[in-house]
């Protein structure tokens, strides 16, 4: 007879699809992973709540009518960039002037600067190149949406490479100054009292990049017109900082640095209908929820004397259950269990089996 061994938060995942009736206990679940394993996978709701429905519009502070209204426009010299308040409703549109010019872009929480702007997140979700329809997060443990990126005529956008900086261009080539994303960056963000350290991974637009099979990244030259430009909706009150790349030595801004125009507006009623249906969750903290809340101005670090560790959920417990199978099941399992993986461990391979099944078969 086969056993299960599972971690207390295993149990609770295959329990909460007992409680949903999907099966009568953990081992008609094991089963049920066999024969869908083998015969096809059904998929079925979570049997938790996952969040709740929450309207983001009731940050919006003014009436969006039938038309978008202009609030502001800028250009952007080369060499520079500019912070925009963008609050929830409004958008700040980035437009190439002449073409073929890269913008980098970081991102704050205007109530909080601490909540800032995830690529990583970003690019998980939605993949190396998000675009139109997608949704730029905040990083954990905030992990919001942001802004949704409302529209993109060039769709050419990128989550792989770091900001440009000064010690970039002197580490390659020597020069002791040039203009770079991290220092622009900084200074455009100096306006609102931030420091160099604020300044973090950058979501760049008007990127040409791709992974190369070996693994390796690349900037590939661009092509974008100056009719091209990207729209970012805030879904909350925003610092939103673009720049113009300080690039002008590598493909991406094909060797030159060019102007780029910075428009806001408040949204029309049908840009906010746009933005997909978002959900809340309680894991979505702030600093009310944290442990150690205060904002450190100390730079140097000592050891907190009082601390005692309180990791979430430790210690892991482990549950063995075991799982009576019959020929059949045994037949299946047999053909089913990832051997290559882990040989005659039957506990492990069947621990992979029914999780992997589980986060298959719940949509
Ligand atoms: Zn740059």
């Amino acid at each position: 007879m086969p056993t299960l061994t599972l971690t207390d938060q295993q149990r609770e995942l295959l329990d909460a699809s007992v409680a949903a009736g999907e099966a009568a206990d953990v081992a008609a679940l094991v089963r049920l992973a066999l024969a869908e394993s083998t015969a096809g996978v059904v998929r079925r709701p979570l049997p938790v709540e996952r969040g709740r429905a929450r309207d983001w519009r009731r940050r919006v502070a003014f009436d969006a009518g039938d038309r978008r209204v202009e609030r502001w426009r800028h250009r952007l010299e080369p060499g520079t960039g500019k912070a925009v308040e963008v609050r929830a409703g409004q958008i700040l549109r980035i437009a190439q002037v002449e073409g073929n010019q890269c913008a980098d872009l970081n991102a704050f929480s205007l109530d909080d600067y601490r909540e800032v702007l995830h690529v990583g997140r970003t690019r998980t979700l939605h993949g190396i190149h998000p675009s139109q329809g997608d949704l730029l997060w905040s990083a954990p443990p905030r992990e919001r949406a942001m802004m949704l990126v409302l529209t993109d005529t060039a769709r050419l956008n990128d989550t792989l490479f770091p900001r440009c900086s000064a010690n970039m261009y002197e580490s390659m080539f020597g020069f002791a100054e040039h203009t770079n994303c991290a220092d622009i960056q900084a200074e455009a963000q100096r306006e609102y009292g931030l420091t160099p350290d604020d300044v973090h991974d950058s979501f760049n637009l008007f990127m040409g990049t791709r992974v190369n099979p070996d693994g390796t990244c690349e900037v590939v030259r661009q092509q974008t017109s100056p009719d091209d430009h990207v729209e970012l909706l805030a879904l909350m009150d925003l610092l939103v900082v673009p720049n113009v790349c300080g690039n002008d030595i590598f493909s991406t801004s094909n060797y030159a640095l060019r102007p780029l125009d910075l428009l806001l507006f408040d949204a029309a009623a049908s840009d906010l209908e746009r933005v997909p249906p978002l959900r809340e969750y309680a894991t979505q903290r702030t600093p009310r929820d944290f442990l150690q809340p205060r904002i450190r101005t100390e730079r140097t670090l000592s050891r907190d004397p009082g601390y005692v560790p309180r990791f979430p959920r430790t210690p892991v417990g482990l549950h063995r259950l075991e799982i009576d199978l019959d020929p059949h099941d045994t037949a299946l399992f047999a053909r089913l269990a990832r051997t290559d993986l882990y040989g005659a461990d039957d506990d492990a391979a069947l621990r992979d089996l029914v999780l992997s099944w589980w986060v298959g078969s719940h949509a």
